[in-house]
């Protein structure tokens, strides 16, 4: 009795995994085809000066238009396409099509002529040895002065190959692009090291923002990472702010910049260009 619902439910178990490599392939397979029938779309989150209010820049974030699934959210599929390579050919493609929106919208609009946009790497991206040609060609065929570039970098991403990862940061700041880590506080630094990273901006993760005012804690993570950014002559985006008395704390607290639900989700071009048109 025991030995045959055992097997009944290894055949299961082996039916279930069957499905699961099958769905799998499946996804591998629709991402190559939808990078060909470019299928994606970049929505543009603003970034607010705490201070004044008034917007400093976008971060580009990516959607997948897919005829089979719907509308897709990025952490449903780039770490997908960042275990089989995909990411690369698409992470190029989300470079370039940011940076030459960025330069539209600076040709569009006087009001948007110092804005700069904020771009996420992947890491598998980080590690290629072409990775400053690539951006340096970008930035020529877009025509984006390269000041108003900023790259997303995580610290795991960093704390891989200290080393190798100081070189391309120096390379790529040697650009005059900007660069930022993002999700801080959610990977391993070395603060040993924190000093030798040539980063201008650091995001403080949405899961020390989102509860900073209900834990005694979050808030401790969050004015400790905020001292030593300053400390370090970075500046400070807070992400996920949610609530007016978030942003309160955070501005308090010396925090430049914020980022959020509270002023706005991300959007599609269009909507962006209406928000710019008003201000
Ligand atoms: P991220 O870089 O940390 O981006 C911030 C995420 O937080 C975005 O999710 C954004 O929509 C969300 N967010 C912003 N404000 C709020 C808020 O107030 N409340 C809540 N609940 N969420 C907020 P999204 O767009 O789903 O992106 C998820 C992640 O996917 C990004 O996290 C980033 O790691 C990755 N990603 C997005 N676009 C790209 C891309 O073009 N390339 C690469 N390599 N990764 C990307
Ligand atoms: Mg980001
Ligand atoms: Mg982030
Ligand atoms: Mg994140």
């Amino acid at each position: 009795q025991a030995k045959a619902s055992g097997k009944i439910s290894h055949q299961v178990f082996a039916h279930k995994m069957r499905a699961e490599a099958l769905k799998r392939l499946q996804l591998e397979a629709d991402l190559y085809e939808a990078i060909k029938q470019q299928e994606f779309e970049l929505y543009y989150q603003p970034i607010f000066n705490l201070t004044t209010g008034r917007i400093s820049g976008f971060e580009s974030l990516i959607r997948w238009h897919s005829p089979q699934r719907g509308f897709v959210y990025p952490d449903a599929f780039i770490p997908i396409a960042e275990e089989i390579g995909a990411i690369i050919p698409l992470g190029e493609w989300v470079l370039k099509e940011a940076c030459h929106q960025m330069y539209q919208w600076q040709q569009q609009f006087t009001e948007a002529s110092s804005l700069f946009i904020s771009v996420n790497l992947s890491g598998r991206q980080f590690v290629q040895p072409n990775l400053v040609d690539t951006v340096q060609n970008i930035l020529q065929t877009t025509g984006l002065d390269s000041s108003s570039l900023k790259l997303e970098i995580t610290e795991s991403m960093v704390m891989e190959n200290i080393h190798q990862a100081i070189a391309m940061l120096d390379n790529l700041k040697a650009l005059g692009i900007k660069l930022s880590i993002d999700d801080f506080g959610t990977g391993f630094s070395s603060f040993s090291y924190l000093h030798r990273f040539p980063m201008d901006t650091l995001k403080v993760d949405r899961s020390f923002v989102s509860n900073m005012n209900q834990s005694q804690k979050n808030f401790e993570i969050v004015s400790t990472i905020i001292l030593l950014a300053h400390k370090l002559e970075m500046d400070v985006v807070a992400e996920g702010i949610e609530t007016d008395t978030e942003k309160m704390a955070l501005k308090k607290l010396g925090c430049e910049y914020g980022q959020g639900y509270l002023f706005a989700k991300p959007l599609p071009v269009a909507e962006v260009d209406k928000l710019l048109l008003n201000k």
